[in-house]
């Protein structure tokens, strides 16, 4: 019997018989492979396991552990789901059902509609296709027979997907007696999806067209374990009590309404929470020598075209006429930063020249993708621009990288790294981006932190180090980053004079540490659950009198607690002690201040903590000692 030679990923090669496939090859490797193997690589292209293998093919086995095996494996669950509904409702239409972050999905036009009530029985009847263990079967045929079977099932979705197909193969994939349309590859077979769960139903245009038909969509998982779709779960339910759009609302942080879609409106506790953050990035910048600026929102299209944005970024801005000029709102800040800078000269003494700009952004986003405060089209970044000589970057990046460090940690929030290099296509000289991007990955090794190099994935104008915020349920969020920039300084001619005597042109860095204040603010909500360390806290606590006999001392303790600079309410409504107590515990206040007789007569508090409860009195004196300190710290609340 003939064989053939494959090579592995580590370069390694495994000989074979021939015709064998890349199961064989796992199974030559080990059983725990077979086991969680989804589908293979071979010269770059993904396939099914079952794909025969030629002499001198590169092969990867591709598991669950990997986003493209866990998309295989997700996309085969969509296809499982998709049987099941057309053995409970042989007339439904199906139209596309891919694999998604955490899932998959499935289009389907079914009448009568489906309701949440009909998903179990769905379930059921994939837990028993799973039994069955059928083989997902590849085939490929003409475009005509695809449109012939598709025609008679009278699905008019996949007839219009065939029709705009080019002539020649077409793949389908069968398992028992439902056939698809798709390109796959598929799990080897239906057994193999251990672990699923169907979670949602919605409307979904064909197409993403408003003016095709609604169809709708079943959003599930599915994982290989048990064990891994209840963690799944779990975390799913945990992020649903934070979401940020709902505890927005349940502490009055802020709302949305009709007239301003992606336009958030901050109410007085919102605003507590932003002032706060905002007085403490102020803190810390005015100690790290920056100084800050303000730019306007509207400026003279003329502006917008030598920044380049009026030709690269029109579609995300708006516009209008003034005294028939046109005028654009600012989508970023940086244009105003470059007038800033060119109304002086500039000697390499004054260098580095860090420019902060808390600056109001407008871009525009597709309604669809408008996402509480995490997707929005009004945001505020905490924006600087730094100017300096070249051999100064490699500093002032380390400035930067050890200020996020020390923001984050405030917030209790862990965090990833990531260096992004030149891209195919940018500007600038090699010498240029040898040099930015040395000094970027020196400031990064000269830190000895850990980061992630995406080669190829810096800004067309120069290279960037982000940073993603890892939040409680290991969620991550790209916050903040720091970029340099070669276009800019060259676009609005900047210059400085060197120790040369010389004109030169600054190296230009933009950076962000929030990213935008209103999505860091959604982050935080959901990070701390709703209950935001004292120093944010929009009230920090509440004098709660156990009978309404002591309603003037609560509101002394009240009086005291403000002139000492807190905020604070006192509680002196007819409702019941225990009452009031839930109704803070619920808005989230740090610490309820109980006082009757005992503390009156004292001079104290009964301090009882949102979450470690009953604290012991304290005299009143000594718990503001004790909030002050807090605050001023700025502790976590742990
Ligand atoms: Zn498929
Ligand atoms: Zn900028």
């Amino acid at each position: 019997m003939s064989t053939i030679s494959v090579t592995l990923p580590d370069g390694s090669g495994k000989e074979l018989d021939s015709g064998s496939s890349a199961l064989a090859l796992a199974e030559s490797i080990g059983p725990r492979l077979v086991k969680a193997a989804t589908s293979a690589r071979v010269n770059g292209r993904l396939v099914d396991l079952t794909t025969p293998l030629r002499d001198g093919d590169q092969v990867e086995i591709l598991t669950f552990d990997s986003e493209e095996g866990q998309d295989v494996f997700r996309h085969s669950a969509s296809h499982l789901m998709a049987s099941a509904v057309l053995r409970l409702h042989p007339d439904a239409k199906l139209a596309i059902g891919p694999a998604i972050e955490d899932g998959f999905y499935y289009d389907i036009d079914v009448a009568p509609p489906l309701t949440e009530d009909d998903l179990p029985a769905i379930e059921a009847e994939m837990a028993k296709i799973v039994k069955e263990d059928l083989p997902f079967v590849r085939r490929e045929v003409s475009k005509d027979e695809a449109l012939a079977h598709f025609r008679e099932r009278d699905d008019q979705y996949k007839v219009e997907l065939i029709e705009e197909l080019d002539d020649g193969v077409i793949t389908y994939y069968e398992h028992g007696e439902f056939t698809d349309l798709c390109r796959g590859p598929h799990l080897p077979s239906t057994g193999r999806i251990k672990a699923f769960k169907l979670l949602s139903l919605a409307g979904a245009y064909w197409r993403g067209d408003e003016h095709r038909p609604m169809l709708q969509r079943i959003y599930g998982t599915a994982f290989p374990s048990r064990k891994l779709l209840d963690e799944h779960l779990a975390l799913r339910a945990e992020a649903e009590k934070r979401d940020h759009r709902k505890l927005g609302k349940q502490l009055d942080l802020f709302s949305f309404h009709s007239v301003g879609p992606g336009f958030p409106f901050f109410h007085p506790k919102g605003m507590v929470v932003l002032n706060a953050l905002m007085d403490y990035w102020r803190e810390e910048h005015r100690k790290r020598g920056y100084h800050e600026v303000r730019t306007p929102i509207l400026l003279d299209r003329v502006l917008w075209e030598q920044s380049g944005h009026w030709d690269h970024y029109k579609e995300n801005m708006y516009f209008t006429q003034i005294d028939e000029r046109d005028f654009a709102v600012k989508p970023m800040n940086c244009p105003g930063g470059m007038l800033v800078y060119k109304t002086r000269l500039h000697s390499y003494r004054d260098f580095p020249l860090r420019m902060a700009e808390v600056g109001t952004v407008h871009r525009h986003e597709k309604s669809g993708v408008l996402h509480g405060l995490s997707r929005v089209r009004m945001f505020t970044q905490d924006d600087a621009h730094i100017f300096m000589t070249p051999d100064q970057i490699q500093d002032e990046v380390i400035g930067i990288i050890e200020f996020v460090d020390a923001v984050y940690a405030t917030f209790g929030l862990d965090y990833d790294i990531e260096l992004s290099t030149r891209p195919e296509k940018s500007i600038g000289t090699d010498e240029m981006w040898e040099t930015a991007t040395s000094a970027l990955s020196s400031a990064l090794e000269a830190k000895g932190v850990d980061y992630k190099l995406n080669e190829g994935d810096g800004a067309f104008y120069g290279p960037k180090i982000d940073f993603h915020v890892r939040d409680c349920l290991k969620r991550s969020w790209q916050c903040a980053t720091i970029q340099l920039d070669f276009a800019m300084p060259d676009k609005f001619d900047l210059e400085y004079t060197g120790a040369d005597g010389e004109r030169h042109r600054p190296a230009v860095i933009h950076r962000v540490i929030y990213g935008a204040i209103e999505r860091f603010l959604g982050i935080l909500i959901e990070h701390f659950a709703g209950a935001f360390p004292p120093w944010l806290a929009p009230v920090q606590a509440v004098v709660i009198p156990v009978a309404a006999s002591f309603n003037d001392y609560a509101e002394s303790v009240q009086r005291r607690l403000f002139d000492a600079g807190f905020r604070v309410e006192a509680d002196t409504s007819a409702e019941s002690m225990k009452y009031k107590i839930r109704a803070a515990q619920t808005q989230q206040v740090p610490y309820m201040l109980v006082v009757g007789e005992r503390e009156c007569e004292s001079g104290a508090v009964a301090v009882r903590h949102r979450r470690h409860g009953d604290l012991g009195a304290l005299e009143l004196d000594v718990f503001i000692d004790k909030l002050r300190a807090q605050v001023e710290a700025r502790a976590l609340d742990e």
